[in-house]
């Protein structure tokens, strides 16, 4: 249960790609909240500002009451899950070894260069593995596996390190939709059961109106729209969309009614 407060957050890359204007929220610890827009809104730059996977340009994150800093980003780093939209799994490697890349984290030195893992990280990586419905897939190279299949392992990653916070980026893209409706259905029970702060980012306004608490709407790397779903109404997903928004709702009614 982590609360996530931005102060004036911006990223700006090198070339000059204003990606995220300075952007200051606030994510209460235990909540859902979807970042929704459309591709290059800057979503994926917001969200990885919060465990610095980009440096922010300007502004602060802090995370409970830690502003992240170099001092103790690794110590910060090992209680954020991040899961992203192509799985980042080893392909060549089975499951579980995939799944305890997640508890790297939790050693020091030698033992997390010689992959030294202890009865209990296989214990707590057997658990997360059940919780994700992957029990009998341990053993299975990772590539093997569907693109559902996958994520969850990403899921369980994530969750081997115990994590306060959940980021998820994209995290149904390269899925079909039925399997988006899984994923997001684990995602929610996850933050739901287990009180982990989700923050997930979509670009499907279906999806954002099904499991969304908070939509959190972008465009052009500036916060449009923050509230509860039942505000995403036309002139908002206007303002979120632009041109696009009645192409991306109407694409997505299917998913939204089936
Ligand atoms: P989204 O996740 O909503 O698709 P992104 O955060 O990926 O949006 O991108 C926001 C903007 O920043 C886009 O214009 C994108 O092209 C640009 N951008 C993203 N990553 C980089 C990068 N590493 N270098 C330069 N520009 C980038």
């Amino acid at each position: 249960m982590s609360r996530v407060e931005l102060i004036g957050v911006a990223k700006t890359y090198d070339g000059g790609v204003a990606a995220l204007h300075p952007t200051s929220l606030e994510i209460a610890p235990g909540s859902f909240v979807v970042l929704l827009g459309p591709s290059g809104a800057g979503k994926s730059t917001l969200l990885r500002t919060i465990n610095r996977l980009e440096t922010p340009s300007a502004g602060e994150v802090r995370i409970g009451a830690e502003a992240v800093g170099p001092a103790n980003l690794r110590q910060l780093r090992g209680r954020i899950g991040m899961v992203f939209q192509h799985f980042n799994l080893v392909g060549r490697l089975n499951v579980m070894t995939n799944v305890l890349c997640g508890r790297l984290g939790k050693h020091r030195g030698l033992a997390s260069l010689l992959f030294l893992m202890g009865r209990a990280d296989i214990d707590k990586a057997h658990a997360v593995l059940a919780r994700v419905g992957l029990t009998d897939k341990a053993w299975e190279r990772a590539d093997r596996l569907s693109g559902g299949q996958q994520q969850r392992v990403g899921i369980a990653r994530a969750l081997v390190q115990e994590p306060a916070l959940l980021l998820a980026d994209e995290p149904v893209s390269s899925v079909d939709r039925a399997t988006a409706r899984e994923i997001m259905d684990l995602l929610a029970d996850i933050c739901r059961s287990d009180g982990i702060t989700t923050i997930v980012s979509l670009h499907q306004v279906a999806l954002a109106r099904r499991y969304g608490e908070r939509v959190i709407g972008l465009n052009g790397g500036r916060v449009v729209f923050d509230g509860p779903v039942g505000g995403l109404t036309e002139p908002v997903l206007n303002r979120i969309y632009g041109e696009a928004a009645a192409a991306e709702d109407g694409d997505d009614t299917a998913l939204a009614n089936g």
